[in-house]
């Protein structure tokens, strides 16, 4: 049998040996399912790859990784497809798309579990948390487990139980030569640190294994305050005061229409503060209680819940749509960041558009130290993001605009960025997700594991050159 290739590079003869090596499915351009499989959550980036292969394995990956690289054809990773800058898929390349590799074991006796890097957090937490069991993933259940762990991964968890990568114990990954490596502390240990942070820069992984922490359940939910300077200030100052067990991940924006709000209160300006404190559940009201204080709440539905329960409050900006992020660590939260923040939001497009808060300081990731894994912004107090969602191409400009203003006033005051959340800002951009030391290190192995840059459909670590390398 021959099938005919649509690849001008490719002999048919080649492309048939792929395609019956090939377990999982094939898509191609006016295959019914291409639309979705080329669909990226940012649809400012509409693209179109000359091929998507729907890995079912390890060994699809590898072929697959093979077979580009002989034709020459560039390729891309996918996971959750919820790459800010839209790096997951590419225009006229190979996606390789790792959704159908979501498989889960569960080892709960021994508190660990081994996922599949297409898996998404939703997934991951509904299979541990039936044993009361969680891995610090983030704020959204779509969210990819290979592109959130890879790029450190920061979420309800975090003043507890750190980052993701510091619940990682080891990884499966495919090189870029075709191998299947695993990376633990003792196992390739610069390729584990490496991963820890580095992103998609070093191969594609297929599996993570890790370490469960106990959530059997939390107190938490929303809590919607009137979004005042004191407000605020004292929000973030409290948030680093409470006890570890207590992380919120909240946001600045003119209250939305959800089924909590009052409808009188649609359209005000509004710190909405989503809390999860993980701690005794009987010492959840003392814990919350300074931030109840703060001012008559506009809305007050904490109480006992499922942690997998507050992934609901984050779906309406999951789906689809037009986004621009911009975003950095911060130390503190000073005047000139909350005057900005007030003025922008009230002056804000008619978008879903809002200043993400995360307090992260004083817990468990501040305390790791900055060289032990890629990621080495471990003494970040605050994680901000100005964050715009629309629909129409013809609103790019009015958002863009409002975004990059917002952004302007108070850039200056970060301290560095966080990698998952950039948006193909650049080179500059990217170097300032890492400490000096570290990008070195991370461009050495680079040109250790990836010489010839196959792996730059992301926020692109190149390689050292060879020069600068000897
Ligand atoms: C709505 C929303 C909420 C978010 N919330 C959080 C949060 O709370 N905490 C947080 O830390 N981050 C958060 N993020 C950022 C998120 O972690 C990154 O955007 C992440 O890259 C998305 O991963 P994905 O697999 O869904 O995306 P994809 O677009 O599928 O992948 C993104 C990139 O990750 C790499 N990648 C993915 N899978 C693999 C793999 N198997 N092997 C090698 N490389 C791979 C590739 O470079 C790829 O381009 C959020 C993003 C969004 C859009």
């Amino acid at each position: 049998m021959e099938i005919t290739t649509t690849l001008p590079q490719v002999s048919n003869e080649a492309w048939t040996a792929f395609r019956l090596r090939i377990k999982g499915q094939v898509v191609l351009p006016g295959d019914p399912d291409y639309e979705a499989a080329r669909e990226a959550k940012n649809t400012i980036y509409n693209r179109k790859p000359a091929v998507v292969v729907r890995a079912e394995d390890a060994a699809d990956v590898s072929r697959t990784i093979t077979f580009a690289r002989r034709f020459g054809l560039p390729f891309t990773v996918k996971g959750g497809g919820h790459s800010i800058g839209g790096h997951s898929v590419n225009n006229g390349g190979l996606v390789i798309d790792m959704r159908r590799m979501n498989n889960i074991r569960v080892d709960a006796e021994n508190r660990t579990a081994w996922a599949q890097s297409g898996a998404i957090a939703r997934e991951f937490l509904a299979a541990v948390e039936p044993y009361g069991l969680a891995v610090p993933f983030g704020d959204a259940g779509s969210v990819g487990l290979g592109g959130i762990t890879l790029g450190g991964g920061i979420g309800y968890l975090v003043r507890k139980h750190g980052l993701t990568i510091d619940n990682l114990l080891g990884i499966e990954m495919v090189t870029a030569d075709g191998q299947i490596v695993q990376a633990t502390e003792t196992e390739n240990p610069d390729l584990f640190w490496a991963l820890r942070g580095g992103g998609g820069n070093f191969g594609v992984v297929t599996g993570f294994q890790y370490k469960l922490v106990s959530v059997p359940q939390i107190y938490g939910g929303a809590l919607v305050l009137p979004a005042t300077k004191d407000v605020i200030r004292e929000y973030a100052r409290l948030s680093l005061e409470a006890p570890e067990e207590l992380t919120s991940i909240s946001m600045v924006t003119k209250a939305p229409p959800m089924p909590f709000i009052p409808e009188d209160k649609v359209g005000v300006p509004s710190l909405i503060v989503f809390v999860a404190y993980i701690g005794d559940i009987e010492k959840g009201p003392g814990a919350v209680a300074p931030l109840r204080a703060l001012a008559e709440p506009i809305a007050d539905v904490l109480g006992p819940m499922p942690l997998s329960g507050l992934y609901a409050y984050l779906e309406p900006a999951e789906q689809p749509a037009r986004v621009r992020v911009r975003s950095g660590f911060y130390n503190e939260i000073n005047d000139e960041i909350l005057d900005a923040t007030l003025a922008f939001i009230e002056s804000g497009p008619p978008s879903m558009n809002f200043l993400q808060v995360r307090p992260i300081g004083n817990g468990a990731m501040n305390r790791v130290s900055p060289e032990a894994t890629a990621f080495s912004h471990r003494d970040a107090q605050f994680l901000l993001a100005i964050i715009d969602h629309w629909e129409d191409a013809e609103e790019d400009g009015a958002n863009e605009a409002w975004v990059d203003a917002f952004w302007q006033s108070i850039a200056g005051y970060r301290q560095g960025v966080y990698s998952n959340f950039l948006q193909a800002e650049g080179e500059a951009r990217i170097r300032e997700a890492y400490a000096a030391a570290a990008f070195d290190r991370l461009a050495d192995l680079k040109l250790r594991y990836d010489p010839a840059n196959v792996f730059s459909g992301n926020e692109n670590i190149p390689p050292k050159p060879l020069s600068a390398a000897a």
